[in-house]
């Protein structure tokens, strides 16, 4: 096969599988649909800050450029709770100062076009919008966004990393009899909100922790800048008692947050500004198969597989895709017919385990980092895991600090650990008995 390479997508799954096999000796040409966002302001409400875990390091890693990320990174080494009395609790992520890193989204991307483009064998294309992808013939067409012209691009592998609403992907499903496609929008939505910093630049909430404003049916985080602000966003139904239909006016608004986030208030002086000009964007998960076409097609990152925001993870999982299409690189000599069979294989239960996590983190997150029950059954694993770590890993350990176990497991061990659990905290008196060598036996005894 040869080795020309088109990539539908600069995001940052695109950008990053580019340095992967421009570095194998691939030619590659990226096309976006967006202009360089190095060169243009950003859109407000778009600042999205994302969590990078340690799947993500391990995909930067790879191919040496997770110290470049570094410096552009804050890490997070617990959940500051804001409780709606004013109380507020720490919960540390894990042991031993592990941490989740907040990254502007925007940035890491331009970032990684920077590091693709230092290749010389990468060329991204902007303002190219993939309208069809021709399988018998192997072409590619993009449309112009200034000329409104057609090119087209031939190609040997062709990778759609064009996010959740691919076209690559559309046009596998318009082409492929037999392509499996779900998605699914859950009720909640979510709106991008600001804490700028103090007068000398500071931070105004602690810096190194992901704030958590637990409501029930919505919750509102932020996530540190490096400048000294915080990225909130707001996730709530788009309808019912507490949604953003019933907020519409600027006193709804004010009185909504008064009552709801009263600590969060003084420290957000542009609210009404930011909440009535900042978009209210819909969340989705979206699962299809086949990911690989012809031998020669394979969809990555969001495109395969996009999950909603609340376990973190969705660049994560496409900067593993990118880990595991390299190792199957190494391991099958090049050969793309085995590679793709087995990166379609390996990847999709990975992918579909995440997103169903994920879903169950939204319900964990809005509804349960408040509840007493919740936090002793966190407190109980915590123990029995310290004392026994090669017995029991906790859920979110598994996702997010252990890059060696895959997504599949994680969820199906974490399925049985809650399971136990469930039995645990149903024990008589077990808020006074947590402690005792009577709970920890009950545990070695399930678990065996
Ligand atoms: C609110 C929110 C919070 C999130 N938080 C986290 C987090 O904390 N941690 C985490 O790991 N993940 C998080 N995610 C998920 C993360 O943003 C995505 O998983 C990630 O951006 C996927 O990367 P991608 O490259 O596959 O897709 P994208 O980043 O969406 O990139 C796709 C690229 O393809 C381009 N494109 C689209 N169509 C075409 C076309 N027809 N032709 C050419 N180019 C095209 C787009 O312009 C874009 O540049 C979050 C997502 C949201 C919405």
């Amino acid at each position: 096969m040869g080795k020309n390479v088109t990539i539908v997508g600069a995001g940052l799954v695109g950008s990053l599988l580019s340095i992967y096999l421009a570095k194998k000796g691939y030619k590659i040409s990226v096309y976006e649909r967006r202009a360089d966002m190095r060169k243009i302001a950003m859109s407000a409400g778009r600042s999205i800050n994302l969590a990078l875990s340690d799947r993500g390091w391990r995909g930067l890693q790879g191919v040496g450029i997770a110290d470049d990320i570094k410096k552009i990174a804050i890490p997070m080494y617990g959940r500051f709770i804001h409780n709606k009395d004013g109380s507020h609790a720490y919960q540390p992520y894990g042991k031993d100062n592990q941490a989740i890193y907040s990254v502007s989204r925007a940035e890491i991307n331009m970032k990684l076009m920077d590091l693709a483009e230092q290749q010389e064998n990468v060329k991204i294309h902007f303002e190219k919008r993939c309208t069809s992808i021709n399988k018998k013939d192997k072409i590619a067409s993009f449309e112009d966004n200034n000329s409104q012209q057609n090119e087209n691009q031939n190609y040997d592998l062709l990778f759609g990393s064009d996010g959740a609403f691919s076209a690559s992907r559309l046009n596998m499903q318009l082409s492929n009899d037999r392509f499996e496609y779900n998605q699914h929008y859950i009720d909640c939505g979510y709106k991008e909100l600001i804490i700028p910093p103090g007068k000398n630049g500071e931070f105004l909430l602690e810096k190194n922790a992901l704030h958590i404003w637990p409501r029930g049916s919505f919750m509102m985080i932020a996530l540190p800048n490096p400048d000294g602000n915080f990225t909130c966003t707001l996730f709530m139904p788009f309808k019912g008692e507490k949604s953003f239909e019933k907020l519409t006016t600027e006193k709804e608004v004010k009185d909504f947050f008064d009552a709801e986030f009263a600590s969060a208030v003084p420290l957000m002086p542009t609210l009404i500004h930011d909440f009535f000009t900042n978009p209210t964007s819909s969340l989705v998960t979206v699962k299809c198969f086949p990911w690989t076409f012809d031998n020669s097609i394979a969809l990555i990152g969001d495109a395969a597989h996009a999950i909603v925001p609340f376990y973190g993870q969705g660049m994560n999982c496409g900067f593993e895709d990118c880990v595991v299409l390299n190792e199957l690189i190494e391991k099958n000599n090049e050969n793309w017919v085995e590679i793709l069979k087995e990166y379609e294989a390996l990847r999709k239960p990975d992918g579909d385990a995440i997103a169903d996590l994920a879903i169950g983190n939204f319900i964990e997150m809005r509804d349960k980092t408040a509840d007493p029950k919740f936090l002793l059954q966190k407190k109980i694993e915590a123990k029995f895991s310290e004392k026994y770590p090669d017995k029991w890993i906790p859920l979110y350990s598994m996702v997010t600090y252990s890059p060696h176990i895959r997504y599949s497991k994680a969820l199906s061990d974490g399925n049985k650990q809650q399971k136990i659990m469930d039995e645990i905290m149903a024990l008589p008196e077990i808020e006074k008995n947590w402690e005792s060598e009577t709970i920890e036996n009950k545990i070695l005894e399930m678990i065996s």
